[in-house]
C-alpha cells in the first residue's frame, strides 16, 4: 500500500493506492476527501457536500452533521495513519494538526461566523477558495421574490476603520491556511455600489493585505444607475478582476415576477460598460425561471439579451437549476406557473446553451467565445 503526499500552492494532499485522497490547508482545515466511493467537500462554514457520479450524471447532496462527523473523523484518521510513511517535508507540515477532528472543525466554523456575523449565503461558482471580505453587509435591494439570501441581514457599509479590523481578523483566522486561497471575494451582494472614493480605498486595503485578484457581485437594479465605465476602470486599476451579475433571465415578464426591477436594456448597458472598462463578467442564469408558462420565453429572450452583450474570452455564463423555496413569495406564484421537474430544468439548461450560442452568432456574425457552464447553486457555499 503506497502512500504519497505533496504540497502545492498551500494545499497538502495525501493519497493512498490512487484511491483515497485527503486534502487540507496548511492550518489543517479539511478541503476534500475521496474514500473511493464518493468525494466530500467541506465549506468553511462546516457544510459537507457529497459528490458522486452515476455514468455522466453528477449527484450532489449536503450531508447531515452526524455523517459529516464520521467522514471528517475518517479523513483525519487516514492522515494520522499515513503520517509515518510520508516524506519528511509533508510530515513536518501536517504534524501541528495531527489532533484535528470534526469537533475542532465545528469550532473553526464558529470563529468564522463571528467574523462575518453569520453564514456567507453565496459565492459565485468559480469562487470556492476565495478569502471572503465583507465591505458591506446584506443586499441594498433585498426584495427579489425568489431570493432569501440576505433576508435576515440588515444592509450596511463598513466604515474604513471597521473594514481594516475586519481584514486583520480574517487574516488571523486563516493563519497559514491563507496560502491555499486563490482570490478575494468582496461581498456581500453589491459591494461595488459603495461610494467610489471609499470603495477604491477598500480595494487598496484588500490588495495590501492579501495581494490576490479581487472579485465581486454587481446587481443590474442599482449598479447601472450608480457607476459609470470610468468608475469601473478605476476599480480595475485597484485590483477588481471580474464581477458576477445574477441576471437569472432575459425575459421581462419573469424579471417582473421576480421583482428584479430592471429593464433588460439596463442590464445590457451595465455589462457592456463593465466590459468596456476591461473587467471580466460572469453572468448567472437560472433554469426553471418562470416555470412551464414561461419556458420558451425564458430561453428565447435570455438568448436575445445575452447576444447583445460584448462577451468574449475571460467571461463566463453559468446556468444553475432554480430552487423554489417554500418560504419565498415566488413559491406561491410558481405553483400557478408550473414548476419544472429537475429533469426538465436540466433539459432547459441544454436548450439555453444551444440557443444562446445560436443567437449570439446570428446577432454578432461571430461565435460566442466564452464558456457556458452548468452548475448547481447548492455548490456555491463558502
Ligand atoms: S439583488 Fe440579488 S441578493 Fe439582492 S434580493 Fe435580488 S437576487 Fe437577492
Amino acid at each position: 500500500m503506497e502512500v504519497m503526499g505533496k504540497i502545492d500552492q498551500g494545499v497538502v494532499s495525501i493519497e493512498k493506492d490512487g484511491r483515497i485522497v485527503f486534502t487540507v490547508d496548511l492550518s489543517g482545515r479539511f478541503i476534500f476527501y475521496t474514500d473511493g466511493n464518493a468525494t466530500y467537500r467541506r465549506s468553511l462554514e462546516n457544510k459537507f457536500l457529497k459528490i458522486t457520479h452515476n455514468g455522466n450524471t453528477r449527484k450532489l447532496e449536503q450531508i447531515p452533521d452526524d455523517q459529516a462527523r464520521e467522514i471528517a473523523n475518517s479523513a483525519y484518521d487516514f492522515l494520522r495513519s499515513s503520517h509515518d510513511s510520508l516524506p519528511e517535508e509533508i510530515r513536518e507540515a501536517v504534524s501541528p494538526f495531527l489532533d484535528m477532528n470534526y469537533e475542532k472543525l465545528v469550532l473553526d466554523a464558529e470563529k468564522m461566523k463571528i467574523i462575518y456575523g453569520g453564514d456567507i449565503p453565496i459565492v459565485p461558482p468559480d469562487q470556492y477558495f476565495p478569502v471572503y471580505v465583507q465591505a458591506e453587509t446584506g443586499c441594498s435591494w433585498n426584495k427579489c421574490t425568489f431570493c432569501r439570501l440576505y433576508r435576515d441581514r440588515t444592509y450596511g457599509v463598513r466604515s474604513l476603520e471597521d473594514f481594516s479590523k475586519h481584514l486583520h481578523s480574517i487574516k488571523e483566522f486563516f493563519g497559514k491556511g491563507l496560502a491555499a486561497r486563490r482570490s478575494v471575494f468582496m461581498g456581500d451582494a453589491n459591494a461595488v455600489n459603495i461610494d467610489q472614493k471609499v470603495l477604491l480605498q477598500m480595494l487598496d486595503m484588500i490588495q495590501s493585505e492579501f495581494n490576490l485578484p479581487i472579485f465581486s457581485f454587481v446587481d443590474a437594479i442599482s449598479t447601472q444607475k450608480k457607476k459609470s465605465e470610468i468608475h469601473f476602470q478605476e476599480m480595475r486599476e485597484h485590483g477588481l478582476k471580474r464581477v458576477y451579475i445574477g441576471l437569472e433571465s432575459g425575459d421581462p415578464g419573469i424579471l417582473r415576477i421576480f421583482n428584479k426591477l430592471m429593464n433588460v436594456s439596463e442590464a445590457i448597458n451595465l455589462v457592456n460598460k463593465i466590459k468596456g472598462s476591461g473587467i471580466n463578467v460572469g453572468i448567472i442564469l437560472m433554469a426553471g425561471a418562470g416555470g412551464k408558462k414561461f419556458y420558451r420565453n425564458h430561453i428565447d429572450n435570455t438568448a436575445s439579451v445575452i447576444s447583445q452583450m460584448d462577451l468574449g474570452k475571460g467571461d463566463i455564463i453559468y446556468i444553475s437549476p432554480m430552487y423554489e423555496y417554500e418560504d419565498t413569495e415566488y413559491y406561491k406564484v410558481a405553483q400557478d406557473l408550473g414548476i419544472l421537474s429537475q429533469d426538465e430544468k436540466m433539459k432547459q439548461i441544454d436548450e439555453l446553451k444551444a440557443k444562446i450560442r445560436e443567437e449570439f452568432q446570428e446577432f454578432n456574425g461571430k461565435p460566442l467565445e466564452c464558456p457556458i457552464a452548468p452548475y448547481d447553486i447548492m455548490e456555491a457555499v463558502y
